[in-house]
This record gives structure tokens, C-alpha cells and sequence, in this order.
């Protein structure tokens, strides 16, 4: 019998693997089962070169949990060990400043073990003794057993075995109970080797007898060794990936399609992705995309690893080239990562690009489904921009779909403002704005809808991508208004026809809580509405963007800016202003008069203010006694045109219905509407 020390430069490694990998305890039968896979594979490699010429036998992994013997026993038929090989694989480490590094990476487990071949000593996390008895492949290897307690000494000896391969029991310590429970053990053998490549035995199947379950002495297969990805495109039908996606993500929809990767070089890459049905509220589902190194799960925490538009995808990335035993900061960092991340966002790019164009019509059907994942897609992806602009869709109210050239080409001609802008008008409510969207086509334009939630987010995006584009709401302005073509057709009114006709609304304007309303005055049609309520494009999305960022509370929490665009040319407006003019127009014109003569005045005094030798504080008094003047004159005047307004019929109702067409009239204010109008009849 040997003895020695394990070769360790720390003076004892265990209670610091013990102490910073407490959290992933678990992991610790990942590593033993990976090990017993590798071993049974190299095994097979050998034979396959005529390396080895004995008979493989029976090539499986069995886990077997003792519960009477406190033990638990992972065994393989593979190459085993001999003395040597366990001094040199086990004994001696190659560790060194193992504290320093553990200090620094102690919040991933994953980084430590692997990273430095400590996965067989992950076994320390939860056992007070390890044993190893192997018999190597060689010819003529005589078995060793060897023993540690978790000190750095062991002790090592031959032994009788007759079957080749490994066996390594755990003596589980009294704080891991939990692992000598065949439904734990069998609940982490699915989650972490449920695609392993080599037969994983745990137990025995069970049936049904007598009232209770019993074991059969049949073995019971963990594992699927030849999971779908692992195979070849064209071998497979869509029921084989339905199939795997519901064995993957039980108790899900149907998926709309998926992607085969497939990539030898410049790296590995296996895996299936697809796309769920994500309807428009865009829950970002984590946790749904399954990283693999070799058939051995290693996290579904994906993010830096796949573009992080995919996060809304589900399924199985397998890739030896992924460094996936070290931290998450040091993955995202890694340049062969990046390109990984940039490769599967090509291919998916070239999956669209595909279907869109063998069948468009098929791909417009999609679109409703999958236009968050490409959205989102373009949003975070400069690249995936670039190849989306050809597939990407713009969908019209009237549900015709285009792309971003075709849509151009539709409206240029119509749309182009008077600076060379192409204006896209479009509607986030169908209903809601319908008067507005008829108001638009009515006069030719085309809308489009964008009522996606990351819509506004896009619209920015267009803007800066799109050369001379503009976004413009339906509702952000009267139609004539909408896309400014020449210069805007000047009302007639007076100042003082002005002033009063907007007095006369701003009396009636209404009171909605978070809402502010100013009055406005252009010349449409006669056959326009009296009145239209419209709403500031650049307030409305400052304050649609701020409702999305937590942060930008000052804009959340101002009041809607709304426009009541009153139309002078309609005749009911046209007599509100006759009838003015003839009774407050006497009142108030004197009054104005007076404002513009002391007006003048306070120019002129304001001159003689520069001039040399002037009476500054005689100048100063005359103009402030002025201005006064001015003030309470302008008062006069207000309350003039108020008094007078109060009285005036249909202004209110002018009012009202343009509110009511922007769906702004409600709950007592629409009900005295209605009131008013049966009134009327
Ligand atoms: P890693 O697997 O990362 O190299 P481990 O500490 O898990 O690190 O294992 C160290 C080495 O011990 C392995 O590379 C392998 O050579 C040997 N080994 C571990 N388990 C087995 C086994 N079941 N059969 C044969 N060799 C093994």
C-alpha cells in the first residue's frame, strides 16, 4: 500500500472547494458522469484506431445510489486507471495559487472546476470519503484502489478487479443526505445528462403492483444518446422536431419554425433553435435556450452567448468551442463568443431571408408571430439590421404588407414634403384614430399600422437608418397639416379676430386630468370639421419613451398637449366670428387700440434709453407705468371677450365633437354631450 500527499501547492484544497462551491453542489455528479462518458468514449476511439482489441462489451455508465451504505457509486466500462495514470491525473494537480484564484472567481463554481481539471474533486463538495477502484484497459494493469478522506493525504493499493473501467464511490457526508435519494439523483441526471452520448443507468424501471411500485430488473436509461441535433438536417422530418421540442419545452405551443445550426468551421456548433409563438405583449422568456458542451448541459443562462434578440427563442446550442467553464464576464468578453453570437445571428437572418422569399405569402401569414422576434432583432443587431432590411415588413392599416423599398416607392411621390422628407403617417389604433386615418387616405396618403410594442423604438431606428424619413401619427395633426407641401395657407383673420375667435374657444375648453388643451386656428375646408383635436408628434413620443424607461419620470409625469385646431373656414365657425365681431368687437377695439398706442410708446421710450444723456430713471418709471397700463388693459380685454364668450352657442359642441372623434370625451363630459345634442333636435 501506498501513501502520499496530493500535489497541491496550497496546504489543503478541499475546505476551499468545500467553502466557495457551496452553491452548486450538484454539479459535482455532472462531473463524475462527464468523466465516466470521456473515459467510455476515448475507450471506443481506441478500438476504432485498433488501439484496443479486447472485446467493449456492455459500453454504459450506471449511477447507483446506496442508501444503507451511505454510498453513492458512478461506474464506467471505459479506459480506467492504473497507479501511474492516478498519480498523474489525480494526485498531482497542476494547480497552483489555487486560493488567490478561488477568491477571485468564488461566484462561479463552474469557473474553478474544469477550468483547472478539479472535476473529479468536486466530489469532495459532498462526501467525507472518495474511493476510486479502477482497472486500466492496458494489458496485463493490475486494479488499484484509492482512498481519500478529503485531507490531502490518500492512500493507494492494488486490488481484485475483474471488470474493466472505473468505479467511484462516494461516501456522502452527514449535510448531503439529499443525494442519496434516488428521485434527487435522477432529477439531476435529467437535467444535466439527459443527452449525454453514452447509455446513463440510474435504477431500475419501475411498475406497478400489488398498490405499490416496484422495481423490475429492467435498467433504467436516463438519457437520450442521439438527440436530435446531433443529427443530420435531412434525415429529419417536422414531427421529429415537433416531437424534440415538446420533450424539450413540455407544455408549449407548437413553435412557428426553427433553425438546424449546423458549423464545423471556424468553430463547432450543433443545435436547433425555434421560434415560439410570442404574441405582441413581449415577455422576454429567459432560460429558454439549453447550452450544451458535448451532449453535457451546462447552464441555460445564455446571455452574451447568443445575440441577445434570441433571447425570445427556445432549444439546444451544443458547442465543444464555447469556453463554458469559465465566468459569464469572461464569456461575453471572448472573442470566439462574439463570433459564435454573430454566426447564429446570420444563419437566422438566412432563414428568414429564405422563407420570405420561396414563399412570401406565407411569410406575411407569420408576420403577426414573428415580427417581435425581428423588430427586436434589428433593434439590438447592427448586423442583423443590415440582413433584415430586406425581409423586414411594414404593414398598412389595411393589412397590405411591404417592404421597406416597396413602401418607399409606394408613397414618395404622394408623401415628400415641401423639404424633401418622406413623411410615413401611421395609426397605433385602428379604431381609436379611424376618423383621422380616414382623414389621411381621403387625401391619398397611405398608413401604415404600428401597434407593436417595440414600434416606437423601430420608428426611432427608421428614422435614423432611412435616408430624409419622417414618422408622423395620424392624429398628430389635421389632415391638410399632416405633410406640410407648400407653405401653409395663411388664415385671413385679424390680430383682433385672432385673438377673439381663440378667446372664445379657450372658455369652453374641457378639463381632463393629465391633459392640457391650447387653441389653434387654420383655414381648411369648408366641408372639414368645425374643430379637430390633435396631438404633438415629438411631446407624444418623448413621453411614450419615457413611459418605457424607468429614470425618465420628469417627461412620464407631464400632461398630454393636445390641440383644438379650430377650422375658420367652416360656416358654423365662420358665424361664431361674424356674430363676435358685430357685438365684442366694439368693446374690445378700443381697448386694443389703446394697447398698441402705449405699445409704441414703450418702444420708443425703450430707444431713448441708449441714447447719451439720457434720464434713465425717468425713462425707467415712464415704462414700467406703461406697461402696467398695457397689463391691465390686456385684462380688460380678456374678460371682455369671456364675458361675451359664455354666452355663445355651439362653441362647446365644436368642442365636444371634435373630442369626442379622439375618443376624449367620456364619462360626465360625454353624457352632457349627448344631453345637449337630443336638446338640440
Ligand atoms: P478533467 O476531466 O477536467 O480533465 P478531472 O479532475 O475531472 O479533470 O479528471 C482528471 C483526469 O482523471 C481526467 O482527465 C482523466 O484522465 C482521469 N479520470 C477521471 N475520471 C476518470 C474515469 N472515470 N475513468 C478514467 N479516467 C478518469
Amino acid at each position: 500500500m501506498a501513501t502520499g500527499k496530493i500535489g497541491v501547492t496550497t496546504e489543503n484544497i478541499f475546505p476551499v472547494i468545500k467553502k466557495f462551491l457551496y452553491s452548486d453542489h450538484e454539479i459535482f455528479l455532472r462531473e463524475l458522469v462527464s468523466n465516466a462518458i470521456d473515459a467510455t468514449q476515448k475507450l471506443k476511439t481506441l478500438a476504432s484506431f485498433g488501439e484496443f482489441k479486447g472485446t467493449l462489451g456492455e459500453m454504459n455508465v450506471k449511477v447507483t445510489v446506496d442508501k444503507e451504505a451511505g454510498t453513492l457509486t458512478i461506474s464506467d466500462h471505459g479506459i480506467g486507471m492504473d497507479a501511474e495514470d492516478i498519480d498523474k491525473y489525480i494526485n498531482q494537480i497542476a494547480f497552483s495559487g489555487a486560493e488567490e484564484f478561488l477568491e477571485k472567481y468564488k461566484d462561479t463554481a463552474n469557473s474553478i472546476i474544469g477550468h483547472f481539471g478539479l472535476g473529479f474533486y468536486s466530489a469532495f463538495m459532498v462526501s467525507k470519503k472518495v474511493e476510486i477502484r479502477s482497472l486500466s484497459y492496458k494489458e496485463g494493469a493490475k486494479a488499484v484502489e484509492w482512498v481519500c478522506d478529503g485531507s490531502p493525504e490518500y492512500e493507494m493499493k492494488e486490488i481484485e478487479k475483474s471488470e474493466r473501467g472505473t468505479d467511484v464511490i462516494l461516501y456522502i457526508d452527514d449535510d448531503n443526505k439529499e443525494f442519496l435519494e434516488q428521485a434527487r439523483i435522477d432529477t439531476l441526471l435529467k437535467k444535466y445528462c439527459r443527452f449525454l452520448p453514452v447509455p446513463v443507468i440510474s435504477g431500475k424501471v419501475q411498475e406497478w403492483k400489488d398498490g405499490k411500485y416496484v422495481d423490475t430488473d429492467k435498467d433504467k436509461v436516463i438519457n437520450a444518446t442521439e438527440p436530435l441535433w446531433t443529427k443530420k438536417p435531412s434525415e429529419l422530418t417536422d414531427k421529429d422536431y415537433l416531437e424534440f421540442y415538446h420533450e424539450l419545452m413540455p407544455g408549449q405551443e407548437d413553435p412557428m419554425f426553427w433553425i438546424h445550426l449546423n458549423v464545423d468551421y471556424p468553430f463547432n456548433l450543433t443545435g436547433i433553435l425555434y421560434f415560439p409563438k410570442v404574441k405582441s405583449n413581449i415577455d422576454l422568456q429567459r432560460n429558454r435556450i439549453q447550452l450544451y458542451c458535448n451532449q453535457v448541459y451546462v447552464t441555460d443562462q445564455v446571455e452574451g452567448v447568443v445575440p441577445e434578440f434570441m433571447m425570445l427563442m427556445q432549444g439546444v446550442i451544443d458547442s465543444p468551442d464555447i469556453p463554458l467553464n469559465v465566468s459569464r464576464s469572461y464569456l461575453q468578453a471572448d472573442q470566439q463568443v462574439k463570433k459564435i453570437s454573430s454566426y447564429i445571428s446570420k444563419k437566422v437572418a438566412e432563414k428568414l431571408d429564405k422563407m420570405f422569399k420561396e414563399d412570401r405569402a406565407a411569410f406575411e401569414q407569420k408576420w403577426d408571430d414573428i415580427e417581435v422576434f425581428i423588430k427586436y432583432g434589428m433593434l439590438t443587431d447592427e448586423k442583423f439590421y443590415e440582413s433584415a432590411k430586406k425581409f423586414f415588413l411594414l404593414k398598412d392599416v389595411n393589412d397590405k404588407y411591404y417592404t421597406l423599398d416597396e413602401y418607399r416607392t409606394l408613397v414618395e411621390a404622394s408623401q415628400t414634403d415641401k423639404e424633401g422628407n418622406v413623411i410615413y403617417l401611421y395609426a397605433t389604433d385602428k379604431t381609436a384614430q379611424y376618423a383621422y386615418i380616414q382623414g389621411a387616405e381621403e387625401k391619398g396618403y397611405n398608413v401604415l399600422l404600428m401597434n407593436g410594442q417595440l414600434d416606437n423604438h423601430l420608428i426611432g431606428l427608421l428614422e435614423s437608418k432611412l435616408e430624409k424619413t419622417r414618422f408622423v401619427r395620424v392624429d398628430s395633426d389635421t389632415p391638410e397639416r399632416l405633410i406640410k407641401k407648400e407653405d401653409e395657407k395663411k388664415s385671413d383673420l385679424t390680430p383682433l379676430q385672432a385673438d377673439i375667435l381663440t378667446g372664445i374657444f379657450r372658455v369652453e375648453l374641457p378639463t381632463v386630468e393629465k391633459a392640457n388643451f391650447i387653441v389653434e386656428y387654420t383655414a381648411l375646408s369648408p366641408n372639414d370639421a368645425p374643430a379637430t383635436v390633435t396631438q404633438n408628434e415629438m411631446m407624444r413620443r418623448m413621453k411614450d419613451m419615457a413611459a418605457m424607461q424607468p429614470g425618465m419620470n420628469f417627461y412620464g409625469d407631464m400632461p398630454d398637449m393636445y390641440s383644438v385646431v379650430v377650422n375658420t373656414e367652416q360656416p358654423a365657425v365662420k358665424k361664431i366670428l361674424e356674430d363676435a365681431e358685430k357685438s365684442v368687437a366694439s368693446v374690445v377695439k378700443p381697448i386694443r387700440e389703446e394697447i398698441e398706442k402705449n405699445n409704441t410708446e414703450i418702444q420708443d421710450l425703450r430707444k431713448k434709453l441708449s441714447e447719451k444723456d439720457a434720464d434713465k430713471d425717468g425713462i425707467n418709471k415712464q415704462i414700467s407705468d406703461l406697461e402696467e397700463q398695457v397689463g391691465k388693459d390686456r385684462e380688460r380685454e380678456e374678460s371682455a371677450i369671456k364675458e361675451y364668450a359664455n354666452g355663445v352657442a355651439n362653441v362647446k359642441q365644436i368642442i365636444d365633437l371634435a373630442l369626442l372623434q379622439s375618443g376624449l370625451l367620456k364619462g360626465e363630459a360625454l353624457s352632457a354631450f349627448i344631453k345637449r345634442s337630443v336638446s338640440l333636435l
